[in-house]
């Protein structure tokens, strides 16, 4: 099987290109420059990983060229947006790369490659999060963000992590939408993955370039949340080789064409973390905080988890089984100790 896959660079695009490289996939993967392209080159050696650029991928013709392959493309993965919580300009900075970056490649592959048969984007719990649902709630794909295009830049729905979760709702409405009118000859899975832990890109250069979702790893080794733990902010979590292996698993399996999968493997609290470290880390005691009062904010609220969910369709139709929190939090230290920076 052939692939494209955007962002590669990225923490998920890399361990998407990791699994279908060891899958017997033949992949190209965008990237923004060539400098990016030689820093995975350091740990991707096999010959069936090519590269092109895409430099601006909020551009809607951005992936006509890169859709053009020889031989041509079987199946493509979606996984390069934004993911960040700084935000100046919701509209530039991060609706214009989600939703142009989703249309564009739909489009792109209608118009120049016919041969792809499956397309597979990666979504998010952010684009199911409705802030109205009550305590109790059980979360599962049919659930919608009810931001609309008109709502967007009323500024409880622009700034921070409210802003990402537009970007990625408007860009999935927008897909589906997209497929809906356009019928194009390719199939859409979107996957919908809760809060990603695991193991980072081993290229990263420093512990600064992070990404979003493994920051707090960076802090609670590093010793900078030692006083105080911060608030979990997210209900799920997942790990990083669980969702890659979904996405190929969408490639692979017939029964996940124009279905939306919720991808978690459960709830967690910064303190599951904390304490998580400290049990397989004893060496890093010392920097993590502890006793109830510094756990406190990155506690679960007395009672325990608030929520549930319901994971039981990326199960069944993909048969996807996901790792333990104990193993992915282990995985996702050691990867850090190994960029350099928290030895
Ligand atoms: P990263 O920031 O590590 O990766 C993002 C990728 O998108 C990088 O390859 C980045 O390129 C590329 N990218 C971002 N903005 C642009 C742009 N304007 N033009 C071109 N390329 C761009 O984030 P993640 O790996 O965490 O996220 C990957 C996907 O997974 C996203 O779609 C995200 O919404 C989704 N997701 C992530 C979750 C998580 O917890 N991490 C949870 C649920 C969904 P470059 O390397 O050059 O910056």
């Amino acid at each position: 099987t052939r692939a494209l896959v955007t962002g590669g660079t990225g923490f998920l695009g890399a361990a998407v290109v990791d699994i279908l490289l060891a899958r017997g996939y033949h992949v190209v993967t965008t990237v923004r420059t060539l400098e990016k392209a030689q820093d995975m080159r350091t740990h991707f050696s096999s010959d069936k990983l090519d590269f092109v650029i895409v430099e601006d991928i909020a551009k809607l013709d951005a992936f006509d060229k890169a859709v053009v392959n020889d031989p041509p493309f079987d199946a493509v993965i979606h996984t390069a947006s934004p993911f960040h919580y700084t935000i100046n300009n919701i509209k530039k900075d991060m609706i214009d790369p989600a939703v142009n970056g989703t249309v564009g490649i739909l489009n792109s592959v209608k118009k120049y490659a016919p041969t792809v048969k499956r397309v597979v984007i990666t979504s998010s719990f952010a684009a199911m999060v409705d802030v109205n649902k009550a305590v109790g709630w059980k979360w599962s794909e049919r659930d919608w963000n009810p931001v609309t295009w008109e709502t967007a830049e009323d500024p409880t729905n622009s700034a921070g992590q409210a802003g990402y979760r537009t970007s990625k709702a408007l860009a999935e409405k927008a897909a589906w939408e997209f497929m809906e009118k356009e019928k194009p000859g390719f199939t859409l899975t979107t996957l919908n993955p809760s809060l990603i832990f695991g193991p980072v890109q081993p290229w990263l250069r420093s512990l600064d370039v992070i990404n979003t979702s493994n920051e707090r790893f960076r802090d609670f080794i590093s010793g900078a949340a030692r006083e105080k733990c911060p608030p979990t902010g997210s209900l799920f979590w997942v790990d990083v080789r669980d969702v890659a292996l979904a996405h190929a698993l969408a490639v692979e399996k017939p029964q996940s064409a124009g279905k939306r999968y919720f991808l978690t493997a459960g709830n967690f609290c910064n303190r599951d973390v904390v304490e998580t470290i400290a049990e397989s880390f004893p060496e890093l005691k010392d920097r993590l905080p502890s006793g109830d009062k510094a756990l406190e904010e990155g506690s679960y609220p007395p009672g325990g988890p608030k929520y549930g969910y319901n994971n039981s369709a990326s199960r069944n139709d993909l048969g996807l089984e996901y790792r333990s929190l104990k193993e992915s939090v282990a995985d996702t230290v050691k990867s850090l100790q190994a960029v350099g920076i928290a030895a």
